[in-house]
């Protein structure tokens, strides 16, 4: 007898005929899932799934990995170079050769005429770690600009500023498994299942073995605060106010463990005194969370046998993000929870090689977490990539943030845009679009031709996707895993390590460099540079122990792993020993400084922005495959009903919203999970949210405040509305 569903209606799965399945990391996000993709009898990627034997997500994928077979032959891939002479003209199809020719002649051109600085290279955290580490060889040892940074700074650069002021290096020390073994978990803006939906299914699976305290502080009730213990919805831009007042209360009853402390840190007399300041009665007024709460938090959080802290946009995004960061590390550092299992200070990373940049770019510095501003760094890689050190700056240039305003200036003249696409993801949209026709040339490499940016480009260069060719990606877990290629580059592209090396030898300093074809032996250069001292100490960096055979056969290693080490490491710090020269961490005294642009009479409104679980960033891959898009088809502004109510705005209604930058059409949702003084509205679409932003921005880490400024909503009639939103999206 047949029951339910199988009797009336049952559910069939198409049969997509595959006859093969190849290895891979889902090209994503940085959870770094593995993957496998399935081709049919014509070798054609048509489907994906899940790997069971891989720690990260044991068989699982989210909606974007499930749907990722569509990105290989979706709508707008780059099919072969294009050149013009003006922005707005029509292209002209070429060659690699001439579109390479060219863009050499111009950046020589550029240089020679305006300085080294003229040009600008801004990177991405989407390809492989080889090309990462091809493109800043090419950048840094043959064309040698210092204007060179990658659009992590748009994500990540807090944490990676955070990290090294608190421990002396970039490095996330812990990992997922960290959660199996946690007592409390305090998360920080951090929307985990709509961001990172594979790391909430691994806390979901520990949470379903053993309970314990999940702590969300996040000014919207999100789907992650809706499943927490408590929530603490705070007021946008005062994590600072509210960590240093849990230090406070930590201190203040003694819940600190001193020895740890005495071993292994500096900086303790200095935090103490200024964290009297922030006594929860002070603090209170000033983060919108009342004083016995975070009385309470604080003891939940110090008295727990490990405690762990993880945290996303929500801290990074902010004009106070590296001080956020550092008084995050602070609450671990004066409570001893740091490199020990279920004890850390976790920062979730965006992009699936957001680390991998970080890691070998030389965005920052030099390869293996090396800076400019050490002399025997730039001895150490001017030496084994055969390059006069003189040739390095003595110092990092501008961050991403900074060239922008630099090209409105014209200290910049040309710019190198490597798979990203900042006339989406930048804030203050209308800015960004004056800046880049200011340009005397601009070249976008992109495997989509599609994205906004290009209508900016004197040269497009179309580069392969992720599974069409070979190397790797690290995850927010230090865990290096690899992508096999299932097919080869669409039409006329290339992968990015081919058109790095390629116009490389167009300089004769390219031409006297060994540029690797084969990223395994790309992989090899790194290995040799990952274990060179700098001093009598190995580098923490260690990827040595690696190989890519190796990474297949494991679903990925974590480094730090030294030569003949059998296993990766999962933590970083478990001796106590951080990588300042006397090997202490530092605990940093901060004091908040309210420097937001706040909601006001003319601007009542916060506005928040973040993302679904169906979009990717710009949605340059995801915004053309169609489940993505049937379930997250458009932006929308979340409202609180009561403020709707007030301004007479009804569900699915369309609104102005306005800021002192522009404005923007959207639809509005009304839900409790804004409060009366806020609105929210997923930043992956063009038409939207970048068009308000303000994006203050960090001292430390040039990160934008992308998710406070003010502003206003105002009534527009329907059908222009429908209108505008239309042709809103054609730019
Ligand atoms: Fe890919 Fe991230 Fe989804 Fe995993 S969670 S399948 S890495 S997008």
């Amino acid at each position: 007898m047949l029951f339910g569903r199988s009797k009336k209606n049952p559910i069939s799965i198409s049969d997509k005929g595959v006859v093969d399945w190849k290895y891979g990391t889902c090209g994503y996000c940085s959870v770094g899932c593995s993957i496998e993709i399935g081709l049919n009898a014509e070798g054609k990627p048509v489907t994906t799934r899940g790997v069971g034997g891989a720690d990260v997500n044991r068989g699982k994928l989210c909606i974007k990995g499930l749907t990722e077979a569509q990105i290989f032959e979706a709508s707008g891939r780059g099919t072969t170079p294009l050149i013009r002479d003006k922005i707005f003209e029509d292209w002209q199809e070429t060659d690699w050769d001439p579109a390479l020719d060219r863009v050499a002649s111009e950046f020589k051109r550029i240089q020679k005429q305006y300085g080294r600085d003229a040009l600008a290279v801004i990177s991405t955290g989407q390809i492989m770690t080889e090309e990462f580490y091809t493109l800043g060889k090419l950048v840094r040892g043959v064309i040698g600009t210092n204007n060179y940074d990658g659009n992590t700074t748009l994500c990540m650069a807090s944490a990676v500023s955070g990290y090294k002021r608190s421990f002396g290096s970039d490095g996330p020390p812990g990992c997922y498994g960290d959660f199996d073994h946690t007592e409390c978990l305090l998360a920080f803006g951090s929307n985990l299942p709509e961001q990172h939906p594979i790391i909430y299914w691994r806390l979901k699976q520990a949470l379903e073995k053993r309970t314990f305290p999940v702590i969300v502080i996040d000014p919207r009730v999100t789907m992650f605060a809706q499943m927490a213990d408590i929530h603490l919805p705070i007021t946008p831009g005062t994590d600072l106010v509210l960590l240093n007042s849990l230090a406070h209360v930590i201190i203040d009853e003694c819940l600190h463990d001193k020895t740890y402390i005495d071993l292994h840190c500096n900086g303790f007399d200095e935090l103490a005194e200024l964290v009297k300041r922030y006594d929860p009665t002070t603090a209170a007024k000033i983060c919108g969370i009342d004083e016995d709460t975070i009385r309470h938090v604080a003891r939940v959080y110090a008295k727990a046998g490990a405690a762990m802290s993880i945290w996303t946009m929500g801290i990074n995004q902010s004009t106070h993000g590296s001080d956020g960061v550092c008084a995050i590390n602070n609450l671990n550092l004066i409570t001893g929870n740091i490199g020990i299992p279920g004890g850390t200070s976790l920062s979730i990373t965006g992009q699936c090689n957001a680390m991998g940049t970080r890691e070998w770019s030389s965005c920052s510095g030099l390869p293996g977490y090396r800076v400019l501003e050490n002399e025997h760094h730039r001895q150490e890689v001017g030496n084994f990539w055969g390059v006069d050190p003189e040739f390095f700056p003595e110092k990092r240039g501008l961050f991403q943030t900074d060239i922008f305003p630099a090209i409105e200036t014209g200290q910049i003249k040309a710019l190198w845009i490597v798979a990203t696409n900042p006339m989406t993801s930048m804030p203050n949209s209308p800015r960004i679009r004056k800046t880049l026709e200011k340009l005397e040339f601009c070249v976008v490499q992109d495997a989509y031709r599609d994205v906004e940016t290009t209508q900016f480009a004197h040269v497009f260069l179309p580069g392969a996707v992720w599974a069409e060719k070979k190397g790797c990606f690290t995850n927010t877990e230090r865990r290096v895993n690899i992508t096999l290629p299932v097919a080869p580059p669409y039409e006329n592209s290339k992968p990015d390590h081919w058109i790095f090396s390629t116009l490389a030898q167009r300089w004769e300093q390219g031409q006297n460099m060994h540029f690797p074809e084969d990223t395994a032996d790309i992989f090899e250069e790194m290995k040799q540079l990952s274990v060179i001292d700098d001093s009598s100490k190995g580098r923490m960096l260690d990827i040595s122990g690696m190989s890519h055979e190796l990474i297949e056969k494991n679903r990925g290693l974590q480094w730090p792993m030294a030569l003949g080490d059998t296993s990766g490491s999962p933590r970083l710090y478990s001796n106590g020993v951080f990588q300042f020269a006397d090997g202490k961490a530092k605990l940093l005294a901060m004091p908040y400084i309210e420097n937001n642009e706040c909601p006001d009479q003319e601007y009542p409104f916060w506005l928040n922005s973040g993302r679904v679980v169906e979009h990717f960033h710009t949605r340059t891959k995801t915004g053309k495959v169609g489940n993505c898009n049937k379930f997250s088809p458009t932006a929308y502004m979340e409202i609180n009903p009561d403020a709707a109510a007030e301004l007479g705005v009804e569900q699915m209604q369309y609104v102005r919203l306005v800021s002192r930058r522009g404005d923007a059409v959207v639809l509005a949702q009304l839900t409790h999970r804004v409060p009366y003084n806020m609105v929210f509205i997923p930043f992956h679409f063009h038409e939207c949210v970048n068009r308000l932003t303000l994006g203050l921005l960090d001292p430390y880490s040039r990160q934008p405040a992308f998710k406070q400024c003010a502003a206003r909503i105002e009534s527009i009639d329907q059908a222009e509305a429908a209108r505008m939103n239309t042709e809103l999206r054609k730019f």
